[in-house]
């Protein structure tokens, strides 16, 4: 029998949306110089947000030394204990007005509410309330310094983040670099400025002193201008591995610290003797969690000859009720696709699979009108040297193949250029030692997946980057 469910839609009525927005600069909105701006929409519905500013080099400028001017008379002057403070109001702000960002996040987002609701905002609190923590206790984090005492702060960190998460990525950038006693400079991605901006009306609120938090929105252009001033001494990037090569070169031979957290392919791994409905559910939840966009996802699943058929099966059950629509609606699993751009790249790769001989299937289900929707879809019959085995599809799309031995299993799982994460499910402890040791990902989850914590180091390997962020690892990345 097929339950139907009434809708349950959130009140967007609780948010506040300017029509317009500046540059956060120097504790201040201000028009950005060249006069330009973007439109931010709602990509369930196409309908405009809001307009935003577009930041140039001259902005970019501004920020900087406004970031200098913080970081010199007032933030690296202050003690760990006070900057703290800050930190823990941040976070203390975050959580007293959570409903009103779940429902931002998603309206510019596009995820289901019940995502941003119960992980993107509770987590990015538990980054500022983590950091708040570590803020007068660097002494202690085990990190070999030049000279005795507390390891000191970078300077003024350069910070580009995506726009698969956007007030997460804000928060793993953000709170690290400010408990450190660092000043930052960021740029959201073009797609999703909302919350960064909404972090900004916060820092005002917090009472954090101008120019610690400067906010610039735009484009690349902007992105790229933020990574080559010459005064930013650290750049902290998500997001693509061909943007985080390009990073690469840029800061070069200078005297810049980088950290890159770029793209993957991972490997959810399900042996014969794991538990199958657990493992589906860590299927779903590897691949259709956050639409797929999400660069640690288990795109490629790999199951046991043996129980392939079981599995499937169970998987296409489950799949076929998840429900895809309004993110804004509490009872939406996968919300819409964040911008055209992806949509025609999920799409795509999608058709790549089916002319390279995959078998595609997907439950069957109603897309809304508007807006940028892709159903969850399975490919079975994948090769490794299919396309969609191999590139990052960074949508609703799972790559199936299978294996019969675990040595199979961990060359399959290794053959690939990413390294950011990696599942195992399977019944015996003594196997996921084993494959945790020769899997190439930065994180392993066994008999789970896309677990985060803000005291647990991420990060990858091979072209998914370097550096960690979080954990007393990522403070590293911030401090000399
Ligand atoms: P990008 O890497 O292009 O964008 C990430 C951020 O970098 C955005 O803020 C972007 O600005 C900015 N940027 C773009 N070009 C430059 C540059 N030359 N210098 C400095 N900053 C720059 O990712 P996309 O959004 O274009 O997504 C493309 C693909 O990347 C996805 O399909 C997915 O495969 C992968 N991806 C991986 C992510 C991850 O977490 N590992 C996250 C997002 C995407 P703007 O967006 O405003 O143009």
């Amino acid at each position: 029998m097929a339950f139907e469910y009434a809708p349950a839609p959130e009140s967007r009525s609780i948010v506040d949306i300017a029509s317009s927005y500046g540059l956060f600069i120097d504790g201040e909105f201000t028009d950005p110089a060249s006069g330009r701006s973007l439109k931010t929409v709602s990509p369930a519905t196409e309908e405009v947000l809001a307009e935003v500013a577009v930041g140039d080099e001259t902005d970019v400028d501004r920020a900087v030394k406004a970031a200098r001017r913080a970081y010199t008379r007032t933030w690296s002057r202050m003690s760990g204990r006070e900057r703290g403070k800050y930190l823990f109001r941040i976070a203390r702000i975050i959580q007293e007005r959570a409903r009103e960002l779940a429902v931002l996040e998603s309206l510019d987002n596009g995820k289901p509410i019940k995502e941003s609701r119960d992980v993107d905002v509770p987590l990015a609190a538990a980054h500022f309330f983590y950091h708040a923590g570590w803020a007068d206790k660097l002494e202690y984090a085990g990190l070999s310094t030049a000279e005795p005492g507390s390891p000191k702060p970078l300077g003024v960190a350069g910070q580009v983040i995506p726009w698969n998460f956007p007030l997460l990525m804000l928060a793993w950038k953000i709170a690290p670099a400010l408990a450190c006693g660092n000043t930052v400079v960021l740029k959201p991605a073009e797609t999703t400025p909302l919350s960064a901006l909404w972090f900004a009306q916060v820092c005002q609120q917090a009472d954090l002193p101008p120019g610690v938090v400067n906010i610039v929105t735009g484009a690349g252009e902007t992105g790229r201008a933020v990574v080559g001033h010459p005064d930013v001494d650290k750049v902290a990037f998500t997001g693509s591995t061909e943007v985080g090569r390009q990073i690469a070169k840029t800061v070069a031979g200078t005297s810049k610290r980088v950290t890159l957290e770029l793209g993957g392919k991972a490997a959810n791994v399900v042996f014969d003797d794991a538990p199958v409905d657990q493992a589906v559910e860590g299927i779903v939840n590897g691949i259709f969690f956050n639409q797929g966009h999400v660069c640690c996802a288990g795109s490629r699943l790999l199951v046991q000859e043996s129980v392939a058929e079981e599995v499937l099966d169970r998987l296409k059950r489950r799949m076929s009720t998840l429900r895809v629509g309004d993110p804004l609606d509490k009872n939406t699993d996968i919300g819409a696709i964040n911008s055209a751009e992806q949509l025609a790249k999920i799409t795509e790769l999608s058709q790549a699979g089916e002319a390279e001989g995959a078998g595609r299937w997907s439950p069957p289900c109603q897309l809304p009108e508007h807006g940028y929707w892709f159903p969850p879809t399975i490919f079975t019959g994948v090769s490794q040297a299919h396309r969609i085995a191999r590139e990052e599809i960074f949508g609703p799309v799972l790559s199936v193949l299978t294996f019969r031995t675990p040595a199979e299993a961990v060359e399959k799982a290794n053959n690939t250029p990413y390294g950011l994460s990696a599942g195992v499910w399977t019944d015996k402890g003594s196997r996921i030692l084993w494959m945790a040791q020769r899997l190439r990902a930065g994180v392993v989850w066994a008999n789970t997946f896309n677990k985060f914590d803000p005291t647990s180091p991420f990060g990858g390997y091979k072209e998914s980057g370097y550096g960690r962020e979080g954990g007393r690892h990522g403070l590293e990345g911030y401090l000399r």
